[in-house]
């Protein structure tokens, strides 16, 4: 796609945008020889030099004579118009300064820098004078990555340790400097390697993909596929039809911990392995795919939701795999949904979408039926393997016993794989060991300090945590309430108490557990989870994480040990959440020539939702969803923003939110409501307090601009936040 440029003649004013000032741009005069509009520059702030990006012609409305000059224009490609309009657009929609989305969008180490200047270090044969606690942990970091070198503010980071570490051994010459070596060429992925021979409905679906991409144009589709019926196969041929136009495309995925064996299997599908993007990617790494994306030598990216950021140049395919995850909606910082921002990227690029998902997103369910986004279904798992058998395990007909979270039926059918050398995975959204200590006595519940929350016990810790904020403290010996030291109990199941329930019951049975507060690394896990699907395992004991697309093939039972957690609460969106959760656990089971069948405990197997899941009329569940949704006017059928207030003192916290309540009449006038305030889901997290109030508007309301003049004159105390979030996960 050919886009215009503009030129700045020398000598003119230029409007700069640089992450490291709050939102405005600052002008700054034109070097000879001119500059073009998106140039990545060096500039001059105060004593510091800071890099930016020419955002467009200066104003140039006060002293003239006070413009510094820009120091250098950077060897980056420019930002072309249509990234910064994206950079605009998100900016815009999430209510975010412009420059905390541009940081989004350069957030790369060493930008522009010329090679020469970049630097890395590497272990040497010397030892050091004196042994410290933190040199011992960068030499064992760096022994443990042989024949790596990492550029010394990475290395100090990676390893937790100053900087003036690193800088103490590379003096003391136990660590080698040597100049960076120029970055290595990304190879070229071949669409036209034979692909697999796909089924019937495969192959339909994929040549509706390869045509959509051919058009050149915008589209989105739901590509809605039970577990296991081979979407990515599917969507891997948009890929190579988008290959083969000769644009670039990016795969969205959830999980980073995926990324590995999703990896290979692209490598095998194109010859050559796609530049990665995600947090676990080295600061090189990251220059180099950065870099590559912005010259249009990287054809396919695999990166986690910041990845929507790349500069491509010609961006013609995002898949978004597990549409539905939560994770994609970014809760920290800038809040963005990156569902949505693909489908607005895309929107811009004249690209396609595929959102893909076995339990799609309410949202895109009704999109795709409102005709918005076009949908392609495959009913059925690829090849000989069936979907599991979904059964109901009825606790008022099987009750648990007293400190058992495992009913009689489950256990028996446990036992029976572990007899036939067959998997099992037991499930449990709870980390910790028991999620709530309990004083029998007096009934003091044990909570944070800082936050509204219960303290989780975990055994390998052996303490108890705030799953909010993190803090911990030891486990009560007596009730810190009235003393008493007989009748302090851990209730409760945890996956950790779970594990101990299996240990005891299935002592010669290998149990492996999954939790995603296990420290380990990317790799570590990774690891783990090629072992379990090896069948280094007869147990599988885990949390949400194992919900998400591993494939262990030898995995035949899964049991969901208490469906009914998700569905308290009140909330309108628990009904999806739960829906989509045990949907995409129980489809782990039977992924292979083997049966699977899913045990599903709960008290309520009436329950319209438990229905759902054990199979009744899924359409029929999105329906009554939708309608209920329609029937309360949220989304996707009306418009909500939640607003966080957030301050030290409660008083205060609430006086601003209600000052913001105060003016509601700007709301109201325009059609919109105000609901709250009320103390935030999570009313206090590390010793802030949180208010919550939450604006529902009509379609068809230009919410941003309504919230803007509504908060815009109520500004809060230093220490004192309002934070917008468009599109809140939870109402
Ligand atoms: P989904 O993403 O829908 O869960 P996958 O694409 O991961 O499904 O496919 C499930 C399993 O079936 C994988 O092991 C995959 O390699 C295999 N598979 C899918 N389609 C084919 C095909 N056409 N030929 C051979 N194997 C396939
Ligand atoms: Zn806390």
């Amino acid at each position: 796609m050919r886009e215009q440029i503009e030129y700045l003649e020398g000598g003119a004013l230029a409007a700069v945008l640089t992450p490291d000032m709050p939102d405005r741009t600052l002008d700054y005069r034109v070097p000879e020889g001119g500059a073009r509009v998106g140039a990545f520059v060096s500039v001059p702030l105060g004593p510091r030099r800071v890099k930016g990006v020419i955002w467009g012609p200066g104003a140039g409305d006060y002293d003239l004579s006070k413009i510094r000059q820009i120091g250098a224009i950077l060897d980056v490609p420019p930002m072309s118009p249509l990234m910064r309009e994206f950079v605009t657009r998100v900016a815009d929609y999430t209510m975010t300064p412009l420059t905390a989305i541009l940081r989004l969008a350069t957030r790369v180490p060493g930008l522009g820098d010329p090679p020469g200047k970049r630097r890395i270090v590497r272990l040497t044969d010397q030892q050091p004078s004196r042994m410290t606690d933190a040199r011992e942990r960068v030499i064992a970091f760096l022994e443990e990555h042989r024949g790596m070198g990492f550029a010394p503010s990475e290395l100090a980071a990676l390893v937790g340790v100053t900087s003036s570490v690193v800088k103490g051994l590379e003096k003391q010459g136990v660590l080698r400097s040597e100049d960076a070596p120029r970055d290595a060429p990304f190879p070229r992925l071949d669409p036209d390697l034979p692909s697999k021979d796909l089924s019937n409905d495969q192959n339909n679906a994929a040549t509706t993909l390869r045509e959509a991409v051919r058009s050149r144009t915008y589209g989105t589709t739901l590509l809605k596929g039970v577990t296991g019926s081979g979407k990515t196969e599917v969507y891997l041929e948009a890929v190579a039809e988008c290959l083969r136009a000769g644009r670039q495309a990016l795969v969205l995925l959830p999980e980073i911990a995926l990324t590995g064996a999703f990896m290979s299997r692209v490598e095998a599908r194109f010859g050559a392995a796609p530049a990665e993007w995600h947090s676990g990617v080295t600061q090189a790494g990251r220059r180099r795919a950065w870099t590559g994306v912005a010259e249009g030598r990287v054809s396919l990216v695999v990166g986690a939701r910041s990845a929507l950021f790349l500069p491509f140049t010609d961006l013609g395919l995002i898949i978004v795999d597990e549409e539905h995850d939560g994770s994609y909606k970014q809760e920290e910082g800038v809040l963005y949904n990156a569902r949505d921002m693909a489908v607005l990227r895309a929107s811009l690029t004249k690209g396609q979408v595929v959102l893909a998902s076995a339990t799609p997103s309410l949202e895109s369910w009704v999109n795709a039926r409102a005709g918005k986004y076009a949908r392609i279904d495959l009913t059925e798992r690829f090849g000989a393997a069936v979907l599991p058998e979904m059964r109901a395990v009825d606790l008022r007909i099987d009750p648990l016993e007293r400190d058992s979270w495992i009913s009689e039926p489950l256990a028996n059918a446990v036992q029976k794989r572990v007899e036939a050398g067959e998997q099992s995975l037991l499930f449990i959204n709870r980390r910790g060991y028991a999620p709530l200590t309990l004083c029998r006595a007096c009934g003091h519940q044990v909570g944070c300090d800082d936050c509204d929350a219960r303290m989780v016990e975990h055994r390998f810790l052996n303490r108890l945590m705030c799953h909010q904020c993190g803090a911990t403290k030891p486990i009560p010996t007596e009730c810190p309430s009235c003393g008493n030291a007989d009748h302090i109990a851990a209730l409760g199941p945890g996956v950790e108490r779970l594990a101990e329930e299996v240990e005891r019951r299935f002592p010669d049975a290998r149990m492996a557990v999954l939790s995603s507060d296990m420290t380990m690394s990317a790799r570590a896990l990774k690891q783990r989870i090629d072992e379990i699907a090896a069948g280094g395992a007869d147990i599988v004991i885990g949390t949400q994480m194992v919900a998400k697309g591993h494939n262990f093939p030898l995995l035949t039972l899964v049991g969901v040990i208490d469906a009914d957690l998700g569905l308290q609460g009140g909330e309108l969106r628990a009904a999806e959440r739960t829906f989509q959760l045990i949907r995409q656990v129980a489809g782990r089971a039977g992924r292979a020539d083997k049966p699977g069948l899913a045990m599903i405990q709960t008290h309520q197997p009436e329950h319209p939702v438990i229905k759902a899941i054990l199979g009744g009329d899924e359409e029929a569940f999105w329906r009554a969803e939708a309608a209920e949704r329609q029937q309360a006017g949220v989304p996707p059928f009306g418009r909500m923003a939640g607003i966080i207030v957030s301050g030290p003192e409660e008083r205060e916290t609430f006086d601003l939110a209600r000052a913001l309540a105060a003016r509601a009449g700007i709301l109201t006038q325009a059609g919109a409501q105000l609901f709250g305030p009320a103390p935030a889901p999570v009313a206090r997290i590390r010793g802030r307090t949180r208010v919550r109030l939450l604006v529902k508007a009509p379609k068809g309301l230009a919410l941003q601009s309504l919230l803007s003049h509504w908060v815009r004159d109520v500004v809060p105390r230093p220490n004192y936040r309002i934070a917008i979030d468009i599109d809140p996960q939870s109402f």
